[in-house]
């Protein structure tokens, strides 16, 4: 499999394509800005995208999901519990004071249990609210892989105090969707370096001592 990672936008999140090398169909994760590098990328390795995925409704996630699908053709996916973020776009466009983006509601929504395909890529959606109350992961067994938006970081987790933010249930989330995976189980967080489930399960300050 193919999988690129590039940090996007004025926060750096992690966009992720990840492309099937034999029918070169692709999915891109979170293409949160910086749609001409994303299209690079595609162009580079050939990819045609199926699907774009919507781990969050934060702006940083989703601003450049219109303009890659007008680009593309291809369906925009995210759950339906971030809808309401959606509808305050303009609010979070004033947190980074930055010109409100083009969002619209997605083609379809992402659902727990739902898998996502291109060629022999298949990922499950994880749901797991928290850090908003639509966020979902995208859990690639095939690969031991793991999109984990903003719910998990490297060290950390996802901030809870905007608005659908609830710290008990990211725990929660956590714990049972993501702590439940084999430690060996790459973790490609919304923003900054890469980790691992075994990793975050010995050393993350906020899974110890429940
Ligand atoms: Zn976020």
């Amino acid at each position: 499999m193919i999988h690129e990672i590039l940090p996007v936008g004025l926060l750096q999140c992690n966009c992720s394509i990840l492309g099937d090398e034999k029918t070169r169909e692709a999915i891109v994760i979170d293409p949160g800005d910086d749609i001409p590098q994303i299209q690079a990328v595609l162009q580079r390795h050939g990819l045609k995208v199926k699907s774009i995925i919507i781990t969050h409704a934060h702006i940083d996630h989703i601003a450049g999901a219109q303009k890659l699908k007008r680009l593309t053709g291809a369906p925009i996916f995210y759950n339906e519990k971030d809808l309401p973020l959606v509808k305050m776009m303009d609010v979070q466009a004033s947190w980074l004071r930055m010109p409100t983006p083009e969002v619209a509601p997605p083609d379809a929504f992402l659902h727990e249990g739902q898998t996502v395909s291109a060629g022999d890529i298949h990922g499950k959606v994880l749901y797991t609210p928290g850090h908003t109350q639509g966020s979902v992961c995208l859990y690639i067994p095939e690969s031991s892989l793991l999109i984990a938006g903003d719910t998990l970081f490297a060290g950390s987790v996802g901030r809870t105090d905007l608005p659908g933010g609830d710290t008990r249930q990211l725990i929660h989330s956590i714990q049972d969707q993501i702590m439940t995976l084999p430690d060996d189980t790459k973790v490609v967080p919304g923003h900054g370096p890469n980790t691992t489930v075994g990793e975050e399960r010995e050393q993350n300050p906020f899974l110890q001592a429940q």
